[in-house]
């Protein structure tokens, strides 16, 4: 059903992004790939990508901390008719307590969290408005709604893309557009595999009490979530019986925030 439009996902040579990049893909979606990765292996995916939608695939690997790359980003959609569909998904952790937190990761995860988004959005924005259709997905979390210890900035940079989602899916309700986050709980990706040895050392455990005791701690299900669950949500909010979906900041976390 996204025959002829373009997707731009960030973040999408692995873990949630490339999930979703390959569903849309699926649906016939053009698709403009973003991320880091050996270029052998972002080679396969395109050529994936491409073999499943029949459509254009392209990877541009800005970094997405320096806004000026992002401009790039944006052209590489327009050379395919233009983003239609925006996923935000780029993010990245850092572990520690705040006043031991490096004032350089503090930057570097507000400007990949949430101002990658801001200039991701407003840039792509003129044109799903001049099209009158348009779907602006952001990854945010659980933890957009609630908190954990030693995750000061991708806390607040998660609360922060649900209040963005907010304002843009109220300047754009007329248009056609409708602009969402998805808070997932844990996703077993590798960005969770990754920080594992972060809160081993920050809390003196094994790797299996930081999975079942920490990370699946607050999951009533005691699942992680995964990856193809949240890209078949993502899916859902591009159709147009989604169209009455704005500014939503929809869980899918086992249950963590019901509690
Ligand atoms: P991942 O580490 O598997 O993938 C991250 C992607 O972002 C990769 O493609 C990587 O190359 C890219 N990336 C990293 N830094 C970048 C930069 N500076 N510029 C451009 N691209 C960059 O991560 P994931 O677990 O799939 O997470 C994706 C999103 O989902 C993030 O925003 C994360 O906060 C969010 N999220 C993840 C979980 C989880 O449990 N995994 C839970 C809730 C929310």
């Amino acid at each position: 059903f996204l025959k002829g439009k373009t997707a731009l996902v960030t973040g999408s040579t692995s873990g949630i992004g490339l999930a979703c990049a390959r569903a849309l893909a699926a649906e016939g979606a053009s698709i403009v790939l973003n991320g880091f990765g050996d270029r052998e292996a972002i080679d396969r995916i395109m050529a994936e990508l491409g073999a499943a939608s029949g459509a254009e695939v392209r990877h541009n690997g800005a970094d997405l901390t320096k806004p000026e790359e992002i401009g790039g980003l944006i052209a590489d959609a327009d050379a395919l008719g233009g983003a239609d569909i925006l996923i935000n998904n780029a993010g990245m952790q850092h572990v520690a307590p705040i006043d031991q937190f490096p004032v350089d990761k503090w930057d570097l995860i507000i400007a990949l969290n949430l101002s990658a988004a801001f200039h991701a959005i407003r840039l792509a924005l003129p044109g799903m408005k001049a099209k009158g259709w348009g779907r602006i997905i952001s990854t945010a979390s659980a933890h957009s709604l609630v908190a954990s210890p030693n995750k000061a900035p991708y806390v607040a940079s998660k609360h922060a893309i649900a209040g963005l989602t907010k304002a843009v899916a109220l300047e754009t309700a007329p248009s056609g557009v409708t602009v969402n986050c998805i808070s997932p709980g844990y996703v077993w990706t590798p960005l969770v595999e990754n920080q594992i040895p972060d809160t081993m050392a920050a809390r003196g455990l094994t790797r299996e009490q930081v999975m079942n005791d920490v990370l699946l701690a607050a999951q009533p299900t005691k699942k992680f979530v995964t990856v193809d669950q949240v890209a078949a949500f993502a899916l859902f909010l591009c159709r147009d019986e989604a169209s009455a979906i704005t500014g939503a900041n929809l869980s899918m976390d086992g249950g963590w925030t019901a509690a």
